[in-house]
């Protein structure tokens, strides 16, 4: 048996990463296997446990700090995958934890988010991904002109918005993904 490994799946808002997660998932229960789907629990206080993709697909997830709890009082997870969808929002702490599950236990552990916030800074759980994952894969999405889109916009009545918290909760700002010269440029559109 090949060792654990710990990936880190990565890219724009867009880019299908929740999808991709759901698909890997999809693909373990196909061949009778278990992957255990989680999500932090800390940026989703609707008590919602489902992961869904913007093109519809879903599934029931768990929260990672419960997941993570029973871990550390000592209860080892029967599972032949773990799938970790919106990691950008785990702390370092979480991720080095989780780190654990591969090096000590031998079950993969797959993570998918986003790189950088709407200011195009890496978010920290993003920025330990990078640090320790073993595997490390870009999803891409296109800017409307064309090139790579690797940042994502705030956008409030259609204007790019430079300021504010990391994460907003409740607001009426949506995201659209850019290039790092539309991104810089503040150009949503042609
Ligand atoms: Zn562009």
């Amino acid at each position: 048996m090949d060792d654990a490994k710990l990936w880190f799946f990565y890219g724009a808002m867009g880019s299908s990463k929740t999808a991709n997660a759901l698909m890997v998932r999809f693909n373990y229960q196909e061949r009778g296997m278990k992957a255990i789907l989680l999500k932090p629990k800390k940026e989703f206080r609707d008590g919602k446990t489902i992961v869904k993709s913007r093109i519809g697909i879903q599934a029931d997830c768990a929260y990672v700090e419960d997941f993570l709890l029973e871990l550390n009082s000592g209860i080892i997870p029967s599972c032949d995958a773990v799938i970790i969808d919106e990691a950008q929002f785990l702390s370092r702490e979480q991720v080095d934890q989780i780190s654990d599950l591969v090096d000590v236990h031998n079950i993969p552990v797959l993570c998918y988010g986003l790189r950088t916030d709407f200011q195009g800074n890496a978010f920290p759980g993003s920025a330990r991904l990078l640090e320790l994952a073993d595997e490390i894969v870009e999803s891409s999405t296109v800017c409307w002109c064309g090139r790579k889109a690797r940042f994502n916009a705030r956008v409030c009545n259609g204007v790019i918005v430079r300021e504010g918290e990391q994460v907003q909760l409740g607001g009426n700002e949506s995201y659209t993904s850019l290039c790092r010269k539309h991104f810089k440029e503040g150009k949503l559109h042609k």
